[in-house]
């Protein structure tokens, strides 16, 4: 099949910075939609392929998952969407279409999902790159339409770190009764005090760091815990519905078991792997208590989050940056130093 050479940002390998570098991506065939990139969100996940960190990424890596851009050129078979409309793509670019998870619009299960990057591009046989890129070929199926009122910057991270957190908040039924607390204040946190807020629950940040108090406070969050502080721990036990944890790395979950209420549900999202300590079951089974993960958000449900934030007014907040200065994001990522997303201007790719 027929590709395209363009530009993109990435790297040869885990130790390596990230720089400018050459991609092939298909030409477009009867169902795709060919998209310039104009902002790309950068979410931790880039950080961890890009370094490795799980232990499956397939080099050279181009990250990003989170794309806003405008559609260039479609195929003939394409009927969403035409030249000149502004779309997003998410985590995911493919799938089988026909598994009872596909046929359930809960495609980010389908044992045969291929992500947006590191994924395997099926009519290629090559990997899938991501949005630190120019421009973007993608089924229509998994193309997204961006409300019009919305900022195209701040509409970015919706596309990982919103659809991430909207999903279980949805499937845990969270509304104007519910209490939901969210742990680490980064770009999934962040989003999801927004939309556990905006779906009328009471919403309490845990956090290691005093100095995001305010901000916490500023983006919805009816109160905030210090994880760290072992009074302000227990005067919230018992009292959570759903906990989202966004935490990246290996942490201790039980301390917020206790907080949860009988049936109540903490949502693993953020740690991949084994946890260490382990689970302690008592607090479990004294109070029929789960423990869950939840992956991103189906395509339907993303389109659905995408609308409530135009109808709501909800973005990200940002900072804009240019792809040069991608390595120092990462490491500010790493101080839990994002207030609360870098986004990247893609213009900056043509400099
Ligand atoms: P982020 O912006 O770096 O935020 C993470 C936050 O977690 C930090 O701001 C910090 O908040 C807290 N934190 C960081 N290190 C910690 C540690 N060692 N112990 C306790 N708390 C810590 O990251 P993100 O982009 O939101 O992503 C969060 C995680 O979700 C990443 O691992 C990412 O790969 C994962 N993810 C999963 C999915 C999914 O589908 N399940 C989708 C997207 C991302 P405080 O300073 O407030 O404590
Ligand atoms: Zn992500
Ligand atoms: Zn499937």
């Amino acid at each position: 099949m027929d590709t395209t050479s363009i530009k993109a940002f990435g790297t040869e390998a885990a130790d390596a910075a990230l720089g400018e570098m050459g991609i092939q991506r298909r030409k477009v065939t009867d169902k795709d939609v060919e998209i310039d990139i104009l902002y790309c969100g950068v979410c931790h996940s880039d950080l961890h392929f890009a370094r490795n960190d799980w232990g499956f990424s397939v080099y050279p890596v181009v990250p990003g998952h989170e794309i806003v851009g405008k559609v260039k050129s479609v195929g003939e078979g394409v009927n969403k969407y035409k030249a000149g409309d502004i779309v997003a793509v998410g985590c995911l670019v493919d799938s089988c279409r026909s598994c009872s998870n596909c046929n359930n619009d809960l495609e980010q299960y389908c044992p045969e999902w291929v992500g947006t990057y590191g994924g395997h591009d099926k009519h290629l046989d090559l990997p899938t790159y991501g949005g630190y890129s120019e421009s973007i070929v993608v089924d229509e199926h998994f193309v997204l339409s961006v409300p019009e009122n919305l900022d195209l910057a701040g509409v970015a991270p919706v596309l990982c770190a919103g659809i991430t957190t909207w999903s279980p908040l949805r499937h845990w039924n969270v509304g104007k009764d519910s209490k939901v607390a969210v742990v680490g204040l980064g770009g999934l946190g962040h989003m999801a005090i927004k939309l556990a807020d905006a779906l009328g629950a009471h919403v309490t940040l845990f956090s290691r760091s005093k100095n995001k108090i305010q901000d916490a406070k500023d983006l919805g969050a009816d109160a905030v815990v210090i994880s760290t502080n072992e009074d302000e721990m227990a005067a919230v036990q018992g009292q959570f519905d759903v906990i989202i944890d966004t935490v990246p790395y290996v942490h201790d979950v039980n301390p917020y078991i206790g907080t949860l209420n009988t049936n109540g549900t903490l949502v693993l999202v953020g740690y991949l792997g084994p946890l260490d300590p382990m689970l302690n079951t008592v607090p479990m089974i004294m109070g029929r208590k789960k423990v869950a993960g939840s992956l991103i958000g189906g395509i339907a449900e993303t389109q659905e989050l995408l609308d409530f934030c135009g109808k709501h007014n909800i973005t990200s907040n940002i900072e804009v940056i240019n792809i040069q200065d991608i390595n120092t994001a990462y490491e500010r990522m790493l101080k839990s130093d994002v207030h609360y997303r870098f986004v990247i201007d893609m213009a900056s790719l043509k400099s």
